[in-house]
C-alpha cells in the first residue's frame, strides 16, 4: 500500500516531513508522496528523509482553485484542489511554482478577516495566536480550528468547522484563489503531473457532469484523477476507475493526513479501509515529464 496525498507542519498538517517517512516507514508503505496546501517548501527535507530510509518518496503540492462548473451549471462559489506530482523535482521545480505565493498571500488576507468574524461573535481569539499556532507559511482554517478547541468554543476541530468555520457557517470567508484551469497549467508549467483531488468533494452526483468538468481540465493538462481517497466509497471509486480508463487517467489515491488536526484519519488507511495499490506510485514515479 501507499499513500499520495499528506500533509506536514509546512501546511496544516501536524508532523514534520521527516517525521511523516517515519511513519510510512512504521505503517510499512512503499511509497509517500507530499501534498501541502500551497507550498513546495517541505519537498527539499521530505526527499532526502525518504531516501536515506529507502522509501519511495514523490514531491508534490496540493493546490487550492476555485471551481466554476461548466456553462450551463450555475455559478458555485466552491473550491476545487488539484495535486501536483513532481517526480523529477529539482530546485528549478520550485522556481517555476512561485505564483503559489500570490495563494498564500490571499490566505493572508482571508485569515484576519476570519478572526475577525469570530471576534464579532463573541470568541475572544486573536490573529497572532493563530499565526503562533501555525508556526508557518501556511495558515489554514484547521488552524483557527485548533485555536478556538483550545479555548473552550468548540470540542474539536470538526465542531470548531460546523459551527464556525465551514462554507455555510458564519465566520466563513472565501479565499480569492486560482481558476481551476490555471493550477493544472502551473502545475504542467513546472513540469508536473496535474491531478484532481478527491473529486467527490465538488459534491457533483451526476457522472456525466464530472465528466464536463475532466474534459475541460484534459484540454489544459490534467493527466490524473484521484480515485481512492479516504471518504470515496467502492461505488465511487469503481465510477472515477472508469472515468480515468476513459480518459487515459492515471489513478492516484490518498488519505489526506494531518496528523493531529484531522485525528481520525490514518496515514496509508483513510479511516481504516483505504487501500491506495502500489501500482499508483509505480507509473507516477517512472513517468518522465
Ligand atoms: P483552508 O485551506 O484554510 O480553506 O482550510 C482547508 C482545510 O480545512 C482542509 O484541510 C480541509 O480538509 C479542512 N476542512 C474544510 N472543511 C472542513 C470541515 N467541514 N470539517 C473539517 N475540516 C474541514
Ligand atoms: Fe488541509
Ligand atoms: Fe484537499
Ligand atoms: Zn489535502
Amino acid at each position: 500500500m501507499v499513500d499520495l496525498h499528506v500533509h506536514s507542519t509546512h501546511s496544516d498538517g501536524t508532523l514534520t516531513p521527516t517525521q511523516l517517512v517515519e511513519e510510512a516507514m512504521s505503517a510499512g508503505l512503499h511509497a509517500l508522496a507530499l501534498t501541502d496546501h500551497d507550498t513546495v517548501s517541505g519537498n527539499d527535507e521530505f526527499l532526502s528523509a525518504g531516501r536515506a530510509c529507502g522509501l519511495c518518496v514523490i514531491a508534490g503540492v496540493e493546490i487550492s482553485a476555485q471551481f466554476t462548473p461548466p456553462e450551463g451549471d450555475g455559478v458555485r462559489d466552491d473550491e476545487m484542489h488539484i495535486l501536483g506530482y513532481f517526480p523529477q523535482w529539482s530546485p528549478s521545480t520550485a522556481g517555476h511554482l512561485a505564483p503559489l505565493a500570490d495563494i498564500r498571500a490571499a490566505r493572508n488576507e482571508r485569515n484576519p478577516k476570519i478572526v475577525a468574524r469570530l471576534q464579532a461573535l463573541g470568541c475572544d481569539v486573536q490573529y497572532e495566536e493563530v499565526i503562533a499556532h501555525a508556526g508557518n507559511e501556511v495558515v489554514g482554517r484547521p488552524h483557527i480550528a485548533a485555536v478556538l478547541v483550545e479555548k473552550g468554543y468548540a470540542k474539536d476541530s470538526q465542531e470548531a468547522f460546523s459551527r464556525f468555520l465551514a462554507k455555510d457557517a458564519p465566520a466563513y470567508v472565501p479565499k480569492a484563489i486560482l481558476p481551476q484551469r490555471e493550477a493544472v497549467e502551473l502545475i504542467a508549467r513546472a513540469g508536473g503531473i496535474p491531478v484532481l483531488a478527491h473529486p467527490k468533494l465538488l459534491g457533483i452526483s451526476n457522472p456525466r457532469e464530472l465528466e464536463r468538468v475532466l474534459v475541460e481540465l484534459i484540454e489544459v493538462g490534467l493527466r490524473g484523477i484521484e480515485a481512492y481517497y479516504s471518504t470515496h466509497q467502492p461505488a465511487d471509486v469503481e465510477c472515477y476507475l472508469r472515468l480515468a480508463e476513459r480518459y487515459g487517467l492515471l489513478v492516484t489515491g490518498g488519505s489526506d493526513y494531518h496528523g493531529g488536526n484531522k485525528p481520525r484519519i490514518q496515514l496509508g488507511r483513510g479511516f481504516g479501509t483505504l487501500q491506495v495499490p502500489d501500482r499508483c506510485a509505480q507509473m507516477l514515479a517512472e513517468l518522465v515529464t
